[in-house]
């Protein structure tokens, strides 16, 4: 087994689109070495005590987070918000209409699918999903069992990318939306995976003035150069350079499990800016 780097700022379990249950994937990055973990489950803290009770056993931190996807003109907009809280019944309300927008939205997609051919069904969905939030991933695994396409990426990059045939669009947040929720519920929220951002330049300053807190500028299919540029960013409107591995355990998708670098003043920092 590799081993790797204390600090991962950015997973996923199956309470979203990930491939392990949240105590398994703290188990097994707790075996390769890491010691600070944020699960970041799309629109849902639902794995978050479970996660925590498993990091007390396994020496984990576990910080609770939720990876907020947006619909804008600005291409791929995701924001962390860390250091939220699960008991927040208001934050979970709003979370909890993120999900069923969700599980519409790939609804929509599966009558689009068959309507082109691809059959594939809802129940089928829901089952690969085992209960957590609903996403494109669990389509796309869909796919590929049914033999619609030859590997889990294919499915995205054929079919169910944005401008692929059976796309539909998010009923959703815009990046705006995103960072003052994060905010208005205590949390600190950051720029995840900056290069899947249209305009990054444009909207960057939009998003620290309401609020954003961090940028990912440590991420695993991030060149030398793009993360120095993210960083020089970071500085310009003071945000605090994040990082981490996007880990699914699914697909090509996302390093491994604390498989990037993070600097070790990352998580105060990033605390500190998290409003109670
Ligand atoms: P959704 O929130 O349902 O639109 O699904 C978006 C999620 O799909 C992202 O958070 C990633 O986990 C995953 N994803 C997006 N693009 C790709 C891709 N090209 N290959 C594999 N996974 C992807
Ligand atoms: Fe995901
Ligand atoms: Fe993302
Ligand atoms: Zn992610």
């Amino acid at each position: 087994m590799s081993v790797a780097y204390p600090i991962d700022l950015h997973t996923h379990s199956l309470r979203s689109d990930g491939a392990l249950a949240p105590a398994e994937l703290i188990r097994r990055a707790a075996e390769h070495g890491v010691r600070v973990q944020a699960l970041a489950d799309h629109d849902t803290l639902a794995g978050i005590a479970e996660a925590q009770a498993e990091g007390e056993r396994a020496g984990v931190r576990v910080i609770p987070a939720t990876e907020l996807n947006t619909e804008s003109e600005w291409g791929d907009v995701h924001v962390l918000a860390y250091f939220v809280d699960p008991a927040d019944a208001a934050l979970e309300e709003r979370l909890r209409w993120l999900r069923d927008n969700r599980g519409r939205r790939i609804e929509l997609m599966v009558e689009k699918l068959n309507a082109l051919g691809y059959t594939v069904s809802l129940e089928r969905v829901r089952e690969i999903a085992q209960g957590g939030s609903l996403g494109r991933p669990h389509l796309a695994q869909a796919l590929f069992e049914a033999g619609h396409v030859p590997t889990y990426d294919a499915a995205f990059d054929t079919l169910i990318s944005k401008d692929a045939p059976a796309y539909v669009s998010r009923v959703g947040l815009t990046p705006l939306e995103a960072v003052r929720l994060a905010r208005e519920h205590g949390g600190a929220p950051s720029l995840a995976h900056p290069a899947t951002v249209d305009g990054l330049e444009e909207l960057l300053p939009r998003l620290a003035e309401a609020g954003l807190a961090g940028i990912e500028c440590y991420y695993g299919s991030h060149t030398p150069e793009l993360t120095s540029r993210c960083l020089r960013l970071a500085a310009r409107h003071r945000l605090v350079p994040t990082g981490g591995s996007d880990y699914h355990g699914r697909g090509e998708h996302g390093a491994d499990l604390g498989g990037v670098f993070v600097p070790p003043e990352t998580v105060d920092a990033l605390e500190r800016r998290a409003v109670r």
